[in-house]
C-alpha cells in the first residue's frame, strides 16, 4: 500500500484549468492558460474524490434549500463552490462531458477535443482515443504515472468506455446501476485502498428527471436521495484518520435539464452546473470566481471556449493540482502511438516510490442492489 505523499510546499494550489481546444496548428501547450489561477489554500491533500451527479441543474440545491439538500449546503459553507459552472459547449449528453471532466478537454476532435460524442453503450468506437483520432491522456494516467492508485465507481454502464481507453492506469472500475448499492460500496474502498484519485458517478437525479422531468417534484426527490449519498461519502471521509484532512472532494455535474430533457446545449438550464470543491486547503464559504478572478462568471450566457468559466471540465487539473502533479498532458500525438505513449514518455513523477498496480478485474455489476 502507498499513499501519494504530497505536502504542498506553497500555501496555495492553483485552478490551473481551461478546457484543451488547441487548433491543430497550436503548440501542445497552446491551450493551457498563461496566466495562474489560484484557490487560496493550506494544508496537505493527498487523495481527491471527484463526484458527479448527473443532471444536477443547480436551481436543484437552491430551490431544496439546506433541508432537501443538507449535504451540497454543507459543501457550500464550508468549501469554495459556484452554482454558475458550465458544460461543454458542443453537447450536453453525460459520456461526453464525463470524459471531458477525465480529461479537460473539449468534445470536437477536431480542435483537440476527446471526440467522444457518442451517449450509449456502443464498442465502436472502442476507445476515446479511437473516437479522438489522436492520443488523449486522463487523469487516471497522470496520477498512475506518478505512483498513484486510481478508481471510478459509476452508475451507467457507458461508463466501460474509460477503463477500455486508460486500461493501464486504472486501477478498479465499479459500475452499478443501483446508486445506493454504489455507494455501499464506495467507503469499505476509501477506507481499504490507498488510493490518490477516485471518480464518483451518481445517475439517480438524471434518471428521474427523464421519468417525470427534470426540476419536477420526482426529481427533487431523487436530489435529495442523492444529497445522503454524499452525505455518507462525507462522513466515510471524516470518520477515517487517515482520510481526514487529507482529503479533497470536488463535485460538479455533467449537465443540468428542466422538463422532459436535457439535450439542446444552447438552453441555460442544460448547460448550467455547480462545481464545488471542499477540503482542508480550501477557502471556506467562498464563491470561486470570486477567489479566481481569473476566471470569469458568465452570467446566464453559455459562453464559449475563448472564455474562461469554471467548466465540468476543470475537475482532471484541478484534481491534479491539490495532488500536486503536472495537468494531462495535451500533446496531438501522430496518428499510431498507443493510448498510453504520450504521458508515458512525459517524465511523470515526484521522486515517488512507483509500484505495480494491484491486479483489480473490471467488476461490472448491473442493477446489483
Ligand atoms: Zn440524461
Amino acid at each position: 500500500m502507498h499513499r501519494l505523499g504530497v505536502v504542498l510546499s506553497a500555501l496555495t494550489v492553483s485552478l490551473s484549468g481551461g478546457i484543451a481546444c488547441a487548433a491543430a496548428s497550436d503548440g501542445p501547450d497552446a491551450a493551457r492558460p498563461t496566466v495562474e489561477r489560484r484557490l487560496d489554500t493550506v494544508g496537505p491533500i493527498d487523495t481527491v474524490v471527484a463526484i458527479s451527479i448527473d443532471g444536477l441543474n443547480p436551481n436543484a440545491i437552491t430551490k431544496l434549500g439546506r433541508r432537501g439538500a443538507p449535504t451540497l449546503h454543507k459543501l457550500i459553507r464550508q468549501g469554495a463552490t459556484t452554482l454558475n459552472a458550465r458544460t461543454e459547449l458542443e453537447l450536453t449528453d453525460t459520456l461526453p462531458n464525463h470524459t471531458g471532466m477525465v480529461t479537460g478537454r473539449r468534445i470536437e476532435a477536431a480542435t483537440g477535443g476527446h471526440g467522444v460524442t457518442r451517449n450509449d453503450d456502443r464498442r465502436t468506437p472502442a476507445t476515446v482515443q479511437a473516437a479522438a483520432g489522436h492520443d488523449v491522456s486522463s487523469v487516471f494516467n497522470v496520477v498512475h504515472d506518478a505512483g498513484g492508485d486510481t478508481a471510478y465507481f459509476a452508475s451507467k454502464t457507458k461508463f466501460s468506455l474509460w477503463e477500455r481507453s486508460w486500461p493501464e492506469a486504472i486501477d478498479a472500475d465499479v459500475i452499478v446501476e443501483n446508486n445506493k448499492a454504489l455507494v455501499a460500496n464506495f467507503p469499505g474502498d476509501l477506507t481499504n485502498e490507498t488510493r490518490s484519485f477516485r471518480f464518483l458517478h451518481l445517475s439517480a437525479p438524471d434518471v428521474a428527471g427523464h421519468a417525470t422531468g427534470f426540476m419536477g417534484p420526482g426529481y427533487l426527490r431523487a436530489v435529495t436521495a442523492t444529497d445522503r449519498l454524499v452525505g455518507r461519502v462525507l462522513r466515510a471521509v471524516k470518520a477515517s484518520p487517515t482520510l481526514a484532512g487529507h482529503t479533497a472532494i470536488i463535485l460538479t455535474s455533467d449537465h443540468g435539464g428542466r422538463g422532459a430533457s436535457h439535450r439542446a446545449p444552447n438552453r441555460p438550464a442544460n448547460y448550467t452546473v455547480p462545481f464545488m470543491v471542499w477540503g482542508p486547503d480550501v477557502a471556506r464559504g467562498a464563491n470561486l470566481y470570486a477567489i479566481n478572478p481569473t476566471y470569469s462568471a458568465p452570467g446566464r450566457t453559455q459562453t464559449t471556449y475563448a472564455d474562461s468559466p469554471i467548466r465540468n471540465g476543470d475537475v482532471a487539473n484541478l484534481a491534479l493540482d491539490l495532488l500536486e502533479l503536472p495537468a494531462v498532458p495535451r500533446q496531438r500525438a501522430q496518428p499510431g502511438p498507443g493510448p498510453d505513449r504520450v504521458h508515458r514518455s512525459a517524465g511523470v513523477g515526484h521522486g515517488l516510490n512507483r509500484q505495480p498496480s494491484r491486479a483489480f478485474d473490471c467488476c461490472i455489476i448491473t442493477g446489483a442492489g
